[in-house]
C-alpha cells in the first residue's frame, strides 16, 4: 500500500508539471498557427509549402499538448450519474469507425442500467483509449469485445478484450507509467493508459489487465455504483451486439 501511495504522489507531481508545460505550450502553438495562417495569404507557392509544413508540425504538437492536458486533468469536471451501458452504446459508432475495416467490434452490454458517478466525457475518453490500443495491437485485424457487467457489490465493470499481440510481463509492469510506450515516436505518447489510470482512480475505481504474448489482452475497469436507489438484484444476462451497431 505504501508503494502505491508513492506511485500516486509521483503521478500527481508529474501531472502538475506536464499540465503547466502543456498549458503554456498550447498558447504558444496557437500564436504560431495564427501567424502561419496570416502569412499563407502573402507568400508564393514555395513559401506556402513551407508554411504547410510549419502548420502540420504545430498541429501535431498541439494534439500532443492536449493529450498532456487531459493526462494532467487540472480542469475541474462535472461528475454525474452515468449509465455505463449508455456510454458504450453511444460510442460504438465512433469506435468502429476508429478501428478500421479489418477489425470487428462487438459490444456486449449488461441487460440492466449500470449507473456510476463519473464525468461523461472522461468515460468516453477511457473507452476510446482502450479501443485504440486494441486496434494498434492487431495490425492484421482481429476482434475487439467491449463488455459491461455488474460487479458483486453492485458496481459496474467495463472490459475491453482484443485478440492482438498481447504483452510481455515487462510491458505489463510498466504500461500505466506516463510516457511509457513501445510504439514509434510519431504514433505513441505513452500517455493513454496513464490517463485512463488516473481517471479511474479519481472515480474511486480499479483497473486491471490480463495479457500474455500472442494471447491477446483484456483490460477490466471496475467503478463503484452511483449513490441512490439500490440497484435491483439482477443476473448477468449478456446481450449483444448492442443496439447501437
Ligand atoms: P501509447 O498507446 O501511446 O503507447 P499507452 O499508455 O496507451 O500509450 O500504452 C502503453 C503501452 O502499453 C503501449 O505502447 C503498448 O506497448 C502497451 N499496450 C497497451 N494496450 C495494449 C493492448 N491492448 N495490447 C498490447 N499492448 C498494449
Amino acid at each position: 500500500a505504501l508503494e502505491r501511495t508513492a506511485q500516486a504522489v509521483r503521478m500527481e507531481s508529474l501531472g502538475q508539471l506536464a499540465g503547466g508545460v502543456a498549458h503554456d505550450f498550447n498558447n504558444l502553438l496557437a500564436i504560431i498557427l495564427n501567424y502561419a495562417d496570416f502569412l499563407t495569404e502573402e507568400v508564393t507557392a514555395d513559401g506556402r509549402r513551407d508554411l504547410d509544413r510549419i502548420r502540420d508540425a504545430a498541429g501535431r504538437a498541439r494534439s500532443l499538448t492536449s493529450q498532456l492536458l487531459l493526462f494532467a486533468r487540472q480542469e475541474p469536471t462535472q461528475v454525474e450519474n452515468v449509465d455505463l451501458n449508455e456510454v458504450v452504446s453511444s460510442s460504438s459508432e465512433l469506435l468502429s469507425r476508429s478501428i478500421g475495416t479489418n477489425i470487428r467490434l462487438v459490444c456486449r452490454t449488461h441487460g440492466q442500467p449500470l449507473p456510476v458517478r463519473a464525468n461523461r466525457g472522461r468515460l468516453d475518453q477511457i473507452l476510446l483509449n482502450l479501443v485504440i490500443n486494441a486496434r494498434d495491437a492487431m495490425p492484421d485485424g482481429g476482434l475487439v469485445v467491449v463488455g459491461t457487467d455488474r460487479t458483486a457489490d453492485g458496481g459496474a465493470r467495463l472490459s475491453v478484450t482484443d485478440t492482438g499481440c498481447g504483452m510481455t510481463a515487462e510491458v505489463r509492469d510498466r504500461l500505466f507509467e506516463p510516457f511509457f510506450t513501445t510504439k514509434p515516436a510519431d504514433q505513441g505518447t505513452g500517455l493513454g493508459l496513464a490517463t485512463v489510470y488516473g481517471i479511474v482512480e479519481d472515480a474511486g475505481g480499479h483497473i486491471g489487465v490480463e495479457s500474455s504474448p500472442g494471447a491477446g489482452t483484456t483490460f477490466t475497469i471496475e467503478l463503484p455504483r452511483a449513490d441512490g436507489p439500490a440497484p435491483e438484484a439482477a443476473g448477468t444476462s449478456v446481450t449483444g451486439p448492442s443496439p447501437g451497431r
